[in-house]
Formats: C-alpha cells, sequence, structure tokens
C-alpha cells in the first residue's frame, strides 16, 4: 500500500508500537498502512456519518487487517476505546480539530500523543494544544501537488504552555530547527502577499499597522533561516 505525501508524513510522526485511534479515518489507509508496517499495536478507525462509516468498514474487511482495526461509529474523541494512547486527526480544519478534543476532556487523560494534519487556524490550534498541555514536539512543513501542509506532533507534557504569538504563526519547533526549503518559499509568498497589500492606500491604520508587524516578523524568520 502506497500513501500520499500527506498521509506518509502523518504516519512518519506515530510513535513506534503505539495503539492508535484515526479519527475521520474515511478509507482507512492510515491503519491499514500502519498495520501492514507493523509499526503500531493496534487501532481503531473512526468516523460519524453512515456513508464515510460504511467505506472505512469495507477497507477494514476486505484487508488482511480486518481482525485488528476496531470500527467506531461515533463523534470524534467520545467513545475511544481504553488501550488508546495516541489520537490522529488528520485532513481537517483546525476548529474541528479542537473541538473534537476539547469536546471530551476526560478522555484526553490516557492519550499520550495527538498527531494532526490541519487544514488552517494552526497558530490557533498551536496555542490551545499548549493551554491543553500538549507541547508541539515535532512538525514537517512541505507542499504537496501545490497546497502547503504542516503535519505537528504533540506530546503530553506536565502543565499547560504559553506559546508565543511568534511560535502559534511559524510554530516553535521551525523557530529551532531547520524548517526546509518549503516552509522559506511559503513564507516568501506571504512576505509578498502582504507586501502587495500594503501598497492599498485605502488601508485601514490598524491593517497596516498588522500587515506591517507581521512582514516584519517574516523577515526576521527568513533572515534566520
Ligand atoms: N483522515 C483522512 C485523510 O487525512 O485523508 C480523511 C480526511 S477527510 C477530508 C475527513 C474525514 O473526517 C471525513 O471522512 C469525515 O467524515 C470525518 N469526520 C469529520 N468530522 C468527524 C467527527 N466529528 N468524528 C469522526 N469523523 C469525522
Amino acid at each position: 500500500m502506497t500513501l500520499s505525501k500527506r498521509l506518509l508524513a502523518v504516519a512518519e510522526m506515530i510513535p513506534g508500537g503505539a495503539k492508535i485511534a484515526d479519527v475521520g479515518s474515511d478509507h482507512a489507509q492510515l491503519p491499514l498502512f500502519l498495520l501492514e508496517q507493523k509499526r503500531i499495536q493496534s487501532a481503531e478507525a473512526i468516523e460519524n456519518k453512515p456513508g464515510p462509516y460504511a467505506r472505512m468498514a469495507k477497507a477494514v474487511r476486505s484487508s488482511e487487517f480486518s481482525e485488528q482495526v476496531l470500527l467506531s461509529l461515533s463523534d470524534g474523541i467520545s467513545s475511544l476505546a481504553e488501550e488508546v494512547d495516541t489520537v490522529v486527526l488528520a485532513g481537517m480544519g483546525g476548529r474541528l480539530i479542537l473541538r473534537i478534543i476539547k469536546d471530551h476532556p476526560e478522555k484526553l487523560a490516557q492519550v499520550k500523543t495527538i498527531v494532526v494534519d490541519a487544514h488552517n487556524e494552526r497558530p490557533l490550534l498551536i496555542a490551545e494544544m499548549g493551554a491543553l498541555s500538549y507541547r508541539l514536539v515535532q512538525a514537517k512543513f512541505f507542499y504537496d501537488e501545490g497546497i502547503a501542509y504542516d503535519v505537528m506532533r504533540f506530546d503530553k507534557n506536565p502543565g499547560p504552555i504559553v506559546y508565543s504569538s511568534e511560535e502559534c504563526l511559524f510554530g516553535p519547533t521551525h523557530l529551532k530547527e531547520d524548517p526546509g526549503p518549503d516552509f522559506r518559499t511559503y513564507w516568501s509568498k506571504e512576505e509578498s502577499r502582504y507586501g502587495d497589500l500594503l501598497k492599498n492606500e485605502q488601508l485601514s491604520p490598524k491593517a497596516r499597522n498588522d500587515y506591517e508587524t507581521l512582514v516584519k516578523a517574516i523577515q526576521e524568520v527568513l533572515h534566520e533561516h
């Protein structure tokens, strides 16, 4: 089985030997790949709608791993299996991911690692995960078919973490380690985009100030990397 570059990046962040729950598993590609690679101990594949659930169940039942994947028709982590220690939320918006995580704080006690691939709202996600006592320990920024992704792994921390606005915007690990060429390409484009917006003389003073602050922050990060 082969995975897209995006799902492969997600797979690479799952701790070896994990007991995972893949929330919004769709075709169950991720758990089936990880089982095939013998990288995980067990998997729960979760879907909250009958149509996608039926697709997922069919994919699992027609695989050689039908006994090893627990199928669940439920909302988010509401019925997380007791043994699950790693939750994956991929291919969803950042606010939906947060809603799913925050709706069931009682389930988080057992969850050591959360791997996310959020379409959007990544700064909000980093800030809120920090507040929920999850530290961003690994992130991979890349383009796949012209779309920018930043797949992130959060591990449980003894207490809440307050990330600065810069850490939330760029990602705390990208500020410390080489974030790679795609990160630089993306932020160079953002710098140009905000530079163009600043040419508009009708901009409100607040928008001008916000964009100038952002361009300055981007320039500093690009200078350092
Ligand atoms: N995770 C796969 C991937 O990354 O390729 C599929 C992503 S697909 C765009 C999002 C999936 O999440 C859909 O199949 C949808 O039905 C499911 N989903 C959305 N909200 C959900 C929820 N609250 N609980 C479980 N599944 C959900």
